[in-house]
This record gives structure tokens, C-alpha cells and sequence, in this order.
């Protein structure tokens, strides 16, 4: 199957500066490609991946643009390739620009022939890279299978390298313990609740920590935009966030490994995320109506979003890649009446639900934990759906395309393209 590695890099001052420059070309070619997609979509054309590689081609031969041609064309190229699938899945205007301070730096080395790795000692590895040379990197575990690609990453102020390998292990047809599955409740005082009785939690910030967190921000909240201090305190809270990231990214991954290791069949409530994330409310200003005053609402959100997550989302993500492996298969299931059902009788009743950990039912009596019972109808939800097919053996393979498609743009377009031969093409940003 294919899978990926991630390592800890450990480049030169120098190569930390060059991979920055490379993640701010490969950033500009995003955006402008993009910005020339929207501008060509709205003069009633298309243009794909073929033509703007060309030109991009070109642009690096004109003067004034020796940044373009300064990083590996690779990565550049790759960016193309990249944005060409999202706008395919998206559509232009579902695409993202990429930010220069929000956007992580990101590119892809995509030709695995010409990375070449090698083991240096108990501790350490390095890979060459195009233009990059010889960078060396914390070998935590073995790869596993040759390199197919390498992406290169900064999240914080740390640089990863993740390969996608080979590995050569073969889905299995089914899970090693069959009938045994589990029905995960997803909450907030614990993060996860099972079936069998079982809470998987962990606290990812202490209080000091959030108070921490939220006075780096106020620091870099006082500072102006594009100064030096404002950079630093960026990069302080960058880090702390980080760090705070990476255990949240730990738990789910040990959760992950309990639940799809031990079980045949996960089943999970399908989360509205967007109905759960509480907003700041809005601060109407009363002298002039229809107007709104500043609620921090931004750097409320921002904050629980980085702090105070319980990565919800993140443990699915984490058992679905786990159960590639196991066999094992994960299905959700709609939420609706799972906290107020009982489990024995079935009564629904609002009722039932004493308090948070509470569940007495009004109509047999029977008691337990409210979130064991809630995961007990989950997993009571999801045996009687249809049996989903076979877990793939692609990671995050694609739905088909249709609308939205080269193919289906063309046929859409080939009328007005040809109603208007020439298009006003002056505006369209050159790359
Ligand atoms: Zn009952």
C-alpha cells in the first residue's frame, strides 16, 4: 500500500533560507495560476495545466523573474499539477489562495528516482535533493519501501520531509478478530467514549498553558503589522500551537491504533462541525445602526481553535488510515436521538438524560453512563446500515469527477468559446 513517512529535518541556516525561498515561489505560481484560471473562466475559456506549464516555462527566461528560475522547476511544476486536481475537485472559485503569513510553506520533489537516501548513522539519515543537495534528517523509523516523493514542509519553526513509500504490505481481506465492533461517542469531557465502557482522554493544554497561549496572542495582537517584534511574536505563538498540535496529532494516532487494532467494525456519529463551533457573539454599535463593533471574534476563533480542540475530526482521519491495515471497517452514522435513547428499551426521551455523565431511563429504569449508552446506540446505528464496501487500498482515493471536470468544462464552454473567438485576454496576469 502507499503510505508516507514524516521526518524531523535538520537543514543549514542556508537551506532553511533557500527552502523558504522555493515555498515563496512555488506560493507566488499558485496564486497567479489561479488568479489567471478565474480571469480566463470569466472571459468564458479554459486553461489547463499544459498551457500554463508552458508559459511558466517562459516566464522564467524573462528578466526580473530569476527567483522563479532559482528554484527546482520540479516543484514548480508540481504546484500546477496540484492546483490543476483541486480546481478539477473544487472548481476555480472553490480554490484557496495561499497566504503568505497563514500558508504553510509546501513543495513537492515529485520525481522518486531522483531522491536518493541514505543512512548515516543509529540517529540520522540524508536525501538529496534537486538544487537543495544533501539534507539530513532525524531517522525516527525505517522508510519502509523506496521513495516515490518527497514534499517538503514547515509547520512552526520546524522543516519535515514526508516521503510517500511503497511499503508492499497487501490490504488484508478481513480484520484478524471478526465481530467485534464498537461504537465511538465523541464529546468533551472525555474526547472519546466506546462502547465497551472504555474513555480514551487527554488534556492537550494545562490552565497555565491557555493562559499562556492567549497572552502570546495578545502580545502579537499589539504589535504592528510587518515589524520585527510582530514577526517574533508570531513565531512564539507559532510554536507553542505547534507543540500543542503535535499531541493532539499523538492521541489520535495512539486512539486510533487501540480502536482499529482491536476492532472489525468503528462506528462513529457523523459530526457537524460547522453547527458546534461556537462563534463570538456579535457587538452591534449602538450609535450607529447597522454597524458592529470589534468582538475579537477572529482571535477568539483562532485561538480555540488551536488550543482548546479536542481534533474530533483528526481521530476518524486517523482510524480510517489505521484500518487500511486492519481491515477493519469504519462507517458514520447520523447522531440524531443517540444521547437521549435507552439503550435496552429503545424509549427516546429527553428526560432520561439526568446530566452530563447521567442516563436514567423514565420508562425501564435502567441507568449507566450517558456517554457508554450514546455510543452503545452508535454502534446499534451503524450494524443496521448496509454493509460498506471493503476498506479501498488507495489512501484518499477520489471520487469520480463529473461537472466540474477538463472534459465536461470544455463541452460547457465550446459553445461561447466559439460565439466569441477572442476574448479580452489583455488582463489575464502573465506568469
Ligand atoms: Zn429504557
Amino acid at each position: 500500500m502507499l503510505t508516507g513517512r514524516r521526518y524531523v529535518l535538520d537543514f543549514t541556516p542556508e537551506q532553511a533560507e533557500f527552502a523558504e525561498r522555493i515555498g515563496g515561489a512555488c506560493r507566488a505560481v499558485w496564486n497567479t495560476a489561479l488568479e489567471q484560471r478565474r480571469v480566463y473562466r470569466r472571459g468564458g475559456v479554459f486553461i489547463g495545466y499544459h498551457d500554463q506549464a508552458r508559459q511558466l516555462a517562459e516566464a522564467k527566461t524573462e528578466p526580473g523573474l530569476e527567483w522563479l528560475g532559482e528554484a527546482p522547476g520540479h516543484c514548480l511544476q508540481q504546484t500546477l499539477i496540484d492546483l490543476d486536481a483541486s480546481c478539477s475537485r473544487h472548481g476555480v472559485w472553490g480554490v484557496r489562495w495561499k497566504s503568505k503569513t497563514a500558508a504553510r510553506p509546501s513543495f513537492r520533489f515529485p520525481e522518486g528516482g531522483k531522491i536518493c537516501v541514505e543512512r548515516l548513522n543509529r540517529r540520522w539519515a540524508r536525501a538529496k535533493l534537486p538544487k537543495l543537495g544533501w539534507v539530513r534528517f532525524w531517522w525516527t523509523r525505517p522508510l519502509g519501501g523506496p521513495a516515490k516523493n518527497a514534499t517538503i514542509t514547515r509547520d512552526g519553526q520546524r522543516w519535515y520531509i514526508s516521503f510517500l513509500v511503497e511499503d508492499g504490505i497487501d490490504p488484508p481481506g478481513r480484520h484478524a478478530r471478526p465481530d467485534t465492533g464498537i461504537g465511538v461517542d465523541r464529546g468533551v469531557a472525555k474526547i472519546v467514549t466506546t462502547s465497551e465502557g472504555v474513555f480514551h482522554h487527554q488534556v492537550f493544554a494545562t490552565g497555565r498553558e491557555v493562559e499562556h497561549a492567549a497572552k502570546l496572542q495578545r502580545d502579537l495582537s499589539r504589535t504592528r503589522k510587518g515589524s520585527n517584534r510582530r514577526r517574533h511574536a508570531a513565531r512564539r505563538s507559532g510554536a507553542f500551537k505547534a507543540k500543542i498540535r503535535r499531541r493532539r496529532e499523538d492521541f489520535a494516532a495512539k486512539t486510533a491504533c487501540v480502536l482499529a487494532g482491536g476492532h472489525d467494525l468503528v462506528v462513529f456519529e457523523s459530526l457537524k462541525t460547522k453547527n458546534m463551533t461556537r462563534r463570538a457573539a456579535p457587538k452591534p454599535d449602538l450609535d450607529r445602526p447597522g454597524r458592529f463593533l470589534p468582538n475579537g471574534a477572529a482571535a477568539k476563533t483562532g485561538l480555540n481553535k488551536a488550543i482548546l480542540d479536542k481534533g474530533w475530526h483528526r481521530i476518524e482521519q486517523a482510524v480510517r488510515a489505521k484500518a487500511r491495515y486492519t481491515g477493519t471497517i469504519v462507517i458514520t452514522v447520523n447522531p440524531a436521538y443517540t444521547s437521549v435513547t435507552c439503550h435496552r428499551c429503545k424509549h427516546v426521551d429527553p428526560k432520561s438524560r439526568k446530566s452530563q455523565a447521567v442516563f436514567a431511563c423514565t420508562s425501564c429504569g435502567h441507568t449507566g453512563h450517558a456517554d457508554v449508552s450514546a455510543a452503545k446506540n452508535i454502534l446499534t446505528a451503524g450494524r443496521a446500515e448496509p454493509a460498506p464496501p471493503r476498506p479501498g487500498v488507495r489512501a484518499g482515493a477520489r471520487k469520480p469527477r463529473n461537472r466540474v471536470g477538463r472534459k465536461a468544462n470544455r463541452q460547457a464552454t465550446a459553445a461561447q468559446a466559439t460565439a466569441h473567438p477572442e476574448p479580452a485576454l489583455a488582463e489575464i496576469p502573465r506568469l
